[in-house]
């Protein structure tokens, strides 16, 4: 039996009983042709109005206990392939726990042709694809999720051609000053899911609770469109959308009955820059040819340059998978997203953020297969390396629970100035203490959470103590921390320890929660 696209059933008119399908949202599989009694030729069928035939995915059922060999035809083999990448393998693929690869000894190449086996345990269906699977249901759902963040605000910015939303996430902190704009999108090319996992991870530390997500949000406007060609990703092209439409090749020329997500974009981005300016623009990819992760830039005035290499230079310094060395900088054809945006906006740093589908040649990870997990720690590289890079500050965090003292009070840290070494005003403040009593205000490098005489010790040895403070009136103390530059990028965990003698506890010690500093510029 087998289900092609679009839901067309067929029958092979051989006496097999294995299922194949290519049916579901996202799959592709154009015919199946049985040429021995365990043996298949495949076919992947075109991208909608267009030729391009790379992506396939498609499942196999009621195979169990045999070996089936998958010849998939008029393939184009390119480098990836013919370095040893193997075709992704799922047993659902909807859990990215469930994604391997088929094992090389299991893959060849003949020409234009990719032939792999698989041995199935039972009649359980199993999905083969390109690469990681990640279709629009996840795009979707992810949103849904990261919407539930206190900073995130979902936005339909647009509608596609087959009447699908195109979703875009705001996150931001506080309001304070306007913030200038961040724009990162994914998946033009329907292929390229690792672009999609990237996003993920990205998003998921974006509204999660590490400082460097927060001086993110707290400085800027970051919008995200996690899934730029709904309409190509369920419809299984590999790089097109429903009228054949590759959409970095739209930007100086989308309308609303082209490439209506492009074109919606372009009118949010230049909002933003009408608004506080568009800082960054990165458009995030997957390459068929290339074992690298790199970025095309552009090139501009001497101080664009700085800026624009700047950033991909940190990057590669905060994530060895990515390579600086082996990005280019060069202006090309506006049709394409980072060069329209860069006309559109000289001053904004702009890229083509390129990903590999299988390897890299440097660094501790060469050689090995790129894995969901790397995908997803790149996402948050590019969030940290744009806070350090662009030497953001971040409130400081207070965490973990403090000791209700004798007056049912529960001191309380936090922080006055900013954690900055250039303002180098920082400094940490109690209150809600018992008045006229002795304490100590002490830092570790990491936090801890342990009992400590009927509270919380919540920083771990080894601990610095500041000279003995009498708290005052309210209950307060403070204590001033100086910043040097040498401390810039480091952090530290704080808390205030001091005397109780009529706690009914008897234990004579009071402490207050922990505040988590990172120091910046
Ligand atoms: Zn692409």
């Amino acid at each position: 039996l087998i289900r092609a696209a679009l839901g067309l059933v067929l029958l092979t008119g051989l006496a097999s009983a294995q299922t194949f399908d290519g049916s579901f949202e996202s799959g592709n599989l154009g015919s199946v042709t049985q040429i021995g009694p365990d043996a298949f030729d495949l076919t992947m069928r075109p991208d909608t109005l267009a030729a391009n035939r790379q992506w396939f995915h498609f499942s196999i059922a009621d195979a169990g206990g045999r070996t089936l060999t998958l010849s998939v035809l008029d393939f184009d083999i390119s480098a990836p392939w013919t370095s040893g990448m193997t075709p992704c393998v799922s047993s659902n693929p909807n859990d990215e726990n469930a994604w391997a690869r088929v094992a090389p000894n299991q893959v060849s190449y003949s020409g234009n042709d990719l032939t792999f086996s698989w041995t199935f345990a039972d009649d359980l269906p199993v999905w083969f694809a390109y690469s990681f699977a990640y279709d629009h249901t996840r795009a979707r759902a992810l949103i849904a999720s990261v919407e539930t963040s206190p900073f995130a605000t979902r936005r339909v910015i647009g509608t596609t051609l087959l009447g699908r939303e195109l979703e875009l996430l705001e996150i931001t902190e506080g309001v304070a000053t306007p913030k200038p704009g961040v724009w990162i999108q994914a998946r033009q090319h329907p292929a390229e899911c690792g672009g999609s996992w990237t996003s993920e991870g990205l998003l998921e530390w974006l509204v999660g609770p590490s400082l460097e997500a927060r001086a993110l949000r707290e400085n800027m406007l970051v919008h995200v469109v996690p899934m730029m060609n709904p309409d190509g990703v369920v419809l299984g092209n590999y790089r097109r959308n429903s009228l054949g439409l590759d959409l970095n090749r739209e930007w100086d020329a989308s309308t609303p009955v082209t490439s209506p997500t492009v074109w919606a974009a372009l009118q949010e981005l230049a909002a933003i820059e009408a608004g506080s300016g568009l800082a960054a623009f990165i458009d995030v990819h997957t390459h068929s040819s290339f074992l690298k992760n790199w970025v095309y830039g552009v090139s501009g005035s001497p101080a664009l340059n700085q800026k624009e290499q700047g950033w991909a230079q940190e990057l590669e310094t905060l994530f060895s998978d990515f390579s600086f060395s082996m990005s280019s900088f060069t202006n090309g054809a506006t049709t394409v997203a980072k060069n329209s945006i860069h006309s559109l906006y000289p001053d904004t740093i702009s890229y083509t953020h390129e990903q590999t589908y299988h390897t890299i040649t440097y660094g501790p990870n060469a050689g090995a297969p790129i894995t969901i997990a790397r995908y997803k720690a790149m996402g948050v590289a590019i969030g940290e390396s744009l806070v350090s890079y662009l030497g953001l500050c971040a409130t400081p965090a207070v965490y973990g629970v403090a000791k209700t003292n004798s007056l049912g009070l529960m001191p309380a840290l936090h922080s006055n100035g900013t954690p900055g070494a250039s303002a180098n005003d920082l400094r940490v403040h109690v209150t809600s203490a018992v008045p006229g009593k002795l304490g100590v205000f002490y830092w570790g490098v990491a936090p801890k959470s342990a009992p400590f005489y009927g509270g919380t010790m919540l920083v771990a040895p080894p601990r610095v103590r500041f000279p003995p403070v009498t708290l005052g009136p309210a209950g307060e103390a403070e204590v001033a921390v100086p910043i040097d530059p040498a401390m810039v990028g480091t952090r530290r965990y704080y808390q205030f320890w001091y005397r109780d003698g009529a706690h009914p506890g008897g234990t004579g010690v009071g402490i207050s929660d922990g505040l988590e500093v990172l120091f910046c510029p």
